[in-house]
């Protein structure tokens, strides 16, 4: 088959066209009008990523009262006392920026009479999001960024002083290879889902609660270049409705439907008040539910019952601005949440920066240990509790820096040698006939996910895990990439599914390394060790980050200190 060669040359890269790449591409094109900024993105920018299907709240937002110093001290605590506070108060400062922008290009935001935000909680405002999407993808285009759709992105360009020179990827539409050469990149591509058995079978295994088209190549196309990595073993293990898997927020804090067991007590309440009950860190809203149903006092719901026909219609509006399956789910069930209460359970373990914070080491500017490499978003670690204005947040604070950055960056050169490599590399599945008896990306998927779920705390060891089970995904894992090379691919969308399960393999096995490292339960049920069951700040009150050797391809394993909050320079503030 003949590839055609598609080299584009652009001053900044942005790889990913979700939340924080939009809102990068609009900060770096007003900031630097004179830059030209392109976007790469899998699939097409209008609906992608986690906001596909729109958003019904703003989660992390400073209502009346609060201030970055005070959000930074709440997601401490949600954390379990672990998070870079730099980070945090830094994205804080640029909610109120973020969100204004976005309102102004034409999210509707629910007010009062006195054009008061209507809060849910503490941190969240309430929004009609259906079209988050389209509206963000609008302003990126407008803004003047180059949007190429369905591209997959498959590594990044490395010169030989190791600075990130650009991407290449290939197009899903036609026979193209991109080669994109920039003098800076963002990476925007969000978490990784998919890595673990997901709740639902068969052809229903894209029902999951993250996006199932965010593989972690973000995370992938780092940890191959030799970038640092930190907190991979704060999974995120979501607690989401039974079956259509839809965030559980809306009905707990939308409707203020307490948790309850097949007993109908309300157990965070009662039995694990200690904890801090309903209002306990996040991990442990998860963790009680799970030890109820782990005792046989399960299922467990959220009880809706005796709700009015207003709020229950009001949920019902509410699920159609994010998750409209929920609604299709109740309708066709015949389901009247009023009646009979919401059953819940646990996903499968995501990695994630925003929830959670996997991801990229970064420094204030959200550079990555890579020259010329910025991390924004869910891919980005160190900041937990970011959601959607803490990523718009990160890809302001990246786009400025990179823009800075620009300014005075050497040209960009690459050799022919690197680019044939990585074209080679690219399509090296695409009818590999090479191999007697080649794998599909189908099959190779299910071998990775049955490892992670049975040794690396998956669903079927009740997210659990020691010392052996570890070794033994380790031992597993390390046999992956071998058989991938057999992978066989007929068409585009295969080659994609095939990068896909690269990728995951290359996120699993660094995964695997800091369950390993962390000899603690820091956060229970995203994270526990049955062998070391108790928290313990005297030793690990610190960042597990890693690092593949690009000689040996070894995962090395470091710990870094947490850094106290620094003085927010005032470019950060608006
Ligand atoms: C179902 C759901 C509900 C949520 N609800 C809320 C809520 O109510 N409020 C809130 O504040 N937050 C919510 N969140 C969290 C929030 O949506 C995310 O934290 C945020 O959108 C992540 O932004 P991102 O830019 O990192 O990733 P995304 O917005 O997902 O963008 C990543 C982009 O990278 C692209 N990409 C991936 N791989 C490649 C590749 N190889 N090459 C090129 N492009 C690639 C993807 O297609 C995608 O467009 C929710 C998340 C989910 C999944």
């Amino acid at each position: 088959m003949k590839i055609e060669r598609k080299v584009i040359d652009t001053d900044l890269l942005i790889i990913g066209g979700g939340t924080a790449g939009c809102m990068a591409a609009v900060e770096a094109k007003e900031r630097y009008p004179q830059l030209k900024v392109t976007i790469l993105e899998k699939a097409h920018i209008d609906r992608t990523g986690c906001l596909a299907g729109g958003m019904n709240a703003i989660n992390a937002y400073l209502n009346k009262g609060e201030t970055p110093e005070s959000f930074t001290e709440y997601v401490k605590w949600d954390s379990c006392g672990l998070i870079r506070e730099d980070l945090v108060k830094s994205m804080a400062s640029l909610f109120e920026y973020s969100v204004k922008k976005v309102e102004k290009w034409g999210l509707p935001i629910l007010s009062d009479d006195k054009g008061n935000y209507q809060p849910r909680g503490r941190w969240n405002i309430k929004i009609n999001g259906e079209s988050l999407k389209p509206i963000l993808a609008k302003a990126a285009r407008s803004a003047g960024a180059q949007v190429y759709n369905w591209i997959v992105t498959t590594n990044l360009l490395m010169d030989d002083d190791n600075r990130v020179v650009g991407a290449v990827g290939f197009s899903l539409r036609n026979n193209a290879f991109y080669v994109v050469r920039a003098k800076a990149t963002i990476m925007a591509t969000g978490g990784a889902a998919r890595l673990y058995r997901p709740n639902n079978p068969g052809d229903a295994a894209y029902k999951t609660w993250y996006c199932p088209y965010n593989t972690g190549a973000g995370y992938a196309m780092g940890i191959r270049a030799g970038a640092e990595m930190t907190s991979f073993e704060m999974r995120y293990v979501a607690l989401r409705t039974k079956d259509a898997i839809a965030p559980t927020g809306t009905i707990a804090l939308g409707a203020n439907a307490p948790q309850i067991n097949s007993k109908g007590e309300n157990f965070m309440a009662t039995r694990y008040a200690h904890l801090g009950g309903d209002h306990a860190p996040t991990p442990f809203r998860t963790y009680g539910p799970l030890q109820e149903i782990k005792e046989g006092r399960g299922p467990v719901y959220l009880d809706t019952r005796g709700l009015s026909p207003e709020k229950a219609s009001g949920l019902k509006a509410a699920y159609l601005d994010m998750y409209p399956s929920q609604v299709l789910y109740w309708a066709a069930n015949n389901i009247d949440v009023s009646q009979q209460p919401v059953e819940v359970q646990a996903t499968e373990p995501y990695i994630v920066g925003g929830h959670c914070q996997s991801g990229y080491w970064v420094d204030e500017n959200r550079k990555t240990t890579l020259e010329g490499l910025y991390a924004a978003g869910d891919v980005s670690g160190g900041a937990p509790y970011k959601f959607v204005s803490g990523c718009w947040a990160e890809g302001v604070i990246a786009a400025r820096a990179a823009g800075e950055y620009i300014s005075h960056a050497k040209p960009v050169s690459i050799s022919e040698e690197k680019i044939t490599l990585e074209e080679e590399r690219t399509y090296q599945f695409l009818h590999n006939s090479k191999h007697r008896y080649p794998i599909s990306p189908v099959e190779l998927e299910a071998l990775m996910q049955k490892v992670m779920s049975q040794y690396a705390g998956g669903s079927e060891t009740g997210f659990e895990m020691n010392e052996e089970m570890l070794l033994q995904a380790r031992a597993r894992i390390n046999q992956l990439p071998e058989i991938a090379e057999t992978l066989i691919a007929g068409d585009m969308h295969q080659l994609m599914k095939a990068h896909e399960v690269v990728d995951r393999i290359d996120v699993a096995a660094v995964l695997v390394e800091h369950l390993l490292y962390r000899k603690e339960t820091r956060w229970p049920s995203y994270q526990t060790r049955i062998d070391y069951p108790e928290k313990d700040d005297a030793n690990w009150l610190l960042f597990v980050n890693s690092r593949r050797d690009l000689k040996s391809g070894k995962i090395e394993m470091m710990t870094r200190e947490a850094r106290p909050p620094a003085a927010i320079p005032d470019s950060l503030g608006g």
